[in-house]
C-alpha cells in the first residue's frame, strides 16, 4: 500500500517523497484515514512506529484543506504537547518536513533556555504549537499563548508524562481548551491512570494499537552478555573493535555512570558524548548534533534523556546496565532498527541484575540469546590476572563452567 491510498493531498505526497516515504507503517496506514474523518485516536503506539507522522500528516492535511482565512496574526489552530524538549524538536522537525510545500507556520516551545526567541516566535503567529507542559504553561501565565482557537490537540507519549509528573500540568492545559476540537491521545503503555486520563480527553475515541516495535521486528538482533560488573567496560571495548557497530547509543543507570563511562571510552580512542538530566540543554543539543553527524560514534545516554531520540541508521543499542522496569528495554532497544533498517541490541548482564532480565524477557516472544563464548567471559572470574591469548582459551573450559554453575539458578 502506498500513501496515495490514504488520499493524502498533493503537498505533503510530495514532501514525503522528498523524505524517502514510500510505504506507511502500520500506525499510520490505521491512523491517518481515522484522523482524516475528524474522529478522536486512542493510539497505543510507542517511538519508533511513525507515530509521528501518523498524527503529523492528517494534521497538516485539515489544516491546509480548511485554511485560516483571518486577516492579521495567526491563531493557534493545533497544540501538541509531549514530555521532552527532545521529542518536540524532533515533532516540530517532522511537521516542517511534512509541511514543506503547504504554508503552514510551526513554533516550537520548551524549558531550559531563556524564552525570548519563542516568544518572539509566539509573537508572529502560528498554525501548530509543539510545547513541553511546564513551559507552556509559564507562557500561558505570562499572556503569550491563548488556546480559544485549538482545532487539533495531540497528547504525545501520555505514560511517560505521567511518569515525569506532569499530570497536573497536563489537567490545566486541558480544562483551558475548547469543548469542540479533535484531539489525538497516544501512549506507549496504557496503565490504569493513563487510560483515566484519555477518558478525560477525548471523546467517542477510535482506538488504534500497534504493539512495541521491539516485539513485531524481526530488525533488532538481540544478545546478552553475562558480565561481572566491573568487567562491562571491558566487553564494551571489545564488542566496540567491530567495525560494522558503526554507531552505538549506550544506556546507563545513572547520569554520573553515563559520565564515566563517557570518559573511559574517549580515554580509549572512542569518540563519545554523554547526554542526561544534569546537561544543560545546549549541551544535550550538541552531544546528540555530533552524534547524528557522526562526529562522535558514542552517545551514553540515561532514559530520560533519551526518549523519543530520533537517530537514523543507529547501529546499534547497548543495555550498559539492565533496566528496572521491563518496558525500558523495549523502548530502549526500539532506537534502533528503525524504518527498514536491521540493528543490533546488546545487554550486559552482572549476576545482581538477573532478575530484572527475567522480568524482560516475560514482555519477549523467546529469551536474549547469551553469548557464552566470548573470551572475557571466560576471562571473568581472573581478576587483575592479565592472561595472554593463550591462557584464556586453556581456562575457557573450567570458568565457563564456574559461570554455567553461578547462573542456572
Ligand atoms: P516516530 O515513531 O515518529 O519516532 O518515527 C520513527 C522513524 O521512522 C523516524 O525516523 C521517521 O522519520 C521514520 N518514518 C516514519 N514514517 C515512515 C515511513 N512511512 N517510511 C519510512 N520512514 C518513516
Amino acid at each position: 500500500m502506498s500513501f496515495d491510498k490514504l488520499n493524502i493531498i498533493e503537498p505533503i505526497q510530495k514532501a514525503l517523497q522528498v523524505e524517502g516515504y514510500t510505504i506507511p507503517t502500520p500506525i499510520q496506514k490505521q491512523a491517518i484515514p481515522i484522523i482524516l474523518e475528524g474522529k478522536d485516536v486512542l493510539g497505543s503506539a510507542q517511538t519508533g512506529t511513525g507515530k509521528t507522522a501518523a498524527f503529523a500528516i492528517p494534521i497538516i492535511q485539515l489544516l491546509t484543506q480548511n485554511p485560516d482565512y483571518n486577516r492579521g496574526r495567526r491563531k493557534i489552530r493545533t497544540l501538541i504537547v509531549t514530555p521532552t524538549r527532545e521529542l518536540a524538536i524532533q515533532i516540530g522537525d517532522s511537521f516542517a518536513a511534512y509541511g514543506k510545500f503547504t504554508d503552514l507556520r510551526y513554533v516550537v516551545i520548551y524549558g531550559g533556555v531563556k524564552q525570548l526567541q519563542q516568544t518572539n516566535a509566539l509573537q508572529k503567529g502560528m498554525d501548530v504549537l509543539v510545547a513541553t507542559p511546564g513551559r507552556l504553561l509559564d507562557l500561558m501565565d505570562q499572556g503569550y499563548i491563548n488556546l480559544q482557537n485549538i482545532q487539533f490537540f495531540v497528547l504525545d507519549e501520555a505514560d511517560r508524562m505521567l511518569d515525569m509528573g506532569f499530570i497536573h500540568d497536563v489537567r490545566k492545559i486541558i480544562a483551558v481548551l475548547p469543548a469542540r476540537r479533535q484531539s489525538l491521545f497516544f501512549s506507549a503503555t496504557m496503565p490504569a491512570e493513563v487510560i483515566e486520563l484519555a477518558r478525560k480527553i477525548l471523546n467517542k475515541p477510535t482506538k488504534v494499537a500497534i504493539a512495541p516495535v521491539a516485539i513485531t521486528t524481526e530488525a533488532i538482533r538481540q544478545s546478552v552478555y553475562y558480565v561481572d560488573k566491573d568487567r562491562k567496560k571491558d566487553i564494551l571495548l571489545h564488542i566496540l573493535k567491530d567495525p560494522t557497530l558503526e554507531t552505538a547509543l549506550i544506556f546507563t543507570r545513572t547520569k554520573y555512570g553515563a559520565d564515566k563511562l563517557a570518559k573511559f571510552l574517549n580515554t580509549n580512542g572512542i569518540k563519545s558524548d554523554a547526554i542526561h538530566g544534569n546537561k544543560t540543554q545546549t549541551a544535550r543539543q550538541h552531544a546528540l548534533a555530533n552524534f547524528k553527524r557522526r562526529a562522535s560514534r558514542v552517545l551514553v545516554a540515561s532514559d530520560i534523556a533519551s526518549r523519543g531520540l530520533d537517530i537514523d541508521e543507529l547501529s546499534c543499542v547497548v543495555n550498559f546496565d539492565i533496566p528496572d522496569i521491563p518496558d525500558t528495554y523495549v523502548h530502549r532497544i526500539g532506537r534502533t532498527g528503525r524504518a527498514g533498517a536491521t540493528g543490533r541490541a546488546i545487554s550486559f548482564c552482572a549476576p545482581e541484575e538477573k532478575v530484572n532480565l527475567k522480568r524482560i524477557e516475560k514482555l519477549l516472544p523467546s529469551p536474549i540469546p547469551v553469548v557464552r563464548d566470548h573470551p572475557f567471559l571466560a576471562n571473568l572470574r581472573i581478576s587483575g590476572v592479565k592472561a595472554s591469548a593463550e591462557k584464556e582459551q586453556s581456562s575457557l573450559k573450567p570458568r565457563t563452567s564456574i559461570f554455567r554453575k553461578r547462573w542456572a539458578d
